[in-house]
């Protein structure tokens, strides 16, 4: 059956001497990966639209049960060249591209995510920081997907985490407990957590990547480390950018 959506495209790659396999994050079907046929011909039809981060119109074919729909013609309704011209910018988009291939279940539509995904790419062409940036997107999209549990009380004992106090999450039990009850290897967040949280749900990703609240470092660590908790492996592009980050705090030398 012959159907229209929107998307943005996430990644695409050669499948074979003349097709291309393409990742996309659509508003009708969330995650799609598909086949657009012939785009690896020198007379391709899809032009550039199936550069990454480009938002695109697409007509899809899928036969029932495939799971994989042929696109069959991508037109681009907001392109991102300007975008790719920067590697501290593709590199962070690159990052997001790469979480969202990993942890959203195929054809699961969320719109939230979809416009979320939108808006950190407006925002990205703004050259803000894109350390911050990332982190909006990890806060809102691990939240969205439901792996950020509930921030009310201490899952091991009912006491209420207040602002100020001292919270811990625990990886094996996926919740967060007070400082008193914490366990070895139960992972230290800052006392400002519950900011991060109610600012990202508060601003926009502009917004959020101009203000600094202490304790982001540490923040920033806790998403990575779920995000790659959650998908089971290794992140590459998110592992560069931490790597890369590194580099430029220390002023040089790649910590392993
Ligand atoms: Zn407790």
């Amino acid at each position: 059956m012959r159907k229209n959506d929107r998307g943005v495209i996430l990644l695409c790659e050669a499948a074979d001497r003349l097709d291309k396999t393409v990742w996309c994050y659509t508003e009708l079907r969330g995650l799609i990966c598909g086949t657009a046929k012939g785009a690896q011909s020198g007379k391709n039809r899809f032009g550039g639209s199936l550069e990454p981060f480009n938002e695109v119109e697409l007509v899809l074919y899928e036969k029932e049960g495939t799971g994989r729909p042929i696109i069959e013609s991508a037109s681009i309704v907001d392109p991102t060249l300007s975008l790719r011209e920067d590697w501290v910018t593709a590199l962070s988009l690159f990052s997001i591209a790469e979480v969202v291939i990993r942890l959203s279940p195929p054809q699961v539509a969320q719109e939230k995510i979809y416009r979320l995904l939108k808006a950190v790419i407006s925002a990205a062409r703004q050259r803000g920081d894109q350390d911050r940036l990332l982190l909006y997107f990890l806060i809102w999209f691990l939240r969205l997907e439901g792996y950020v549990p509930a921030l009310e009380g201490c899952s091991r004992c009912g006491a209420p985490l207040t602002r100020g106090g001292e919270i811990f999450h625990s990886w094996q039990e996926g919740s967060f407990s007070c400082g008193g009850c914490a366990r070895p290897g139960d992972f230290p967040l800052p006392p400002t957590f519950h900011l991060f949280l109610r600012t990202s749900r508060a601003l926009s990703p502009s917004g959020f990547s101009e203000i600094s609240i202490p304790g982001e470092e540490r923040v920033k660590h806790f998403f990575w480390e779920m995000a790659r908790r959650q998908a089971g492996r290794e992140l590459g592009a998110l592992e560069v950018c931490e790597k890369t980050r590194r580099y430029a705090c220390k002023g040089g030398g790649i910590q392993p």
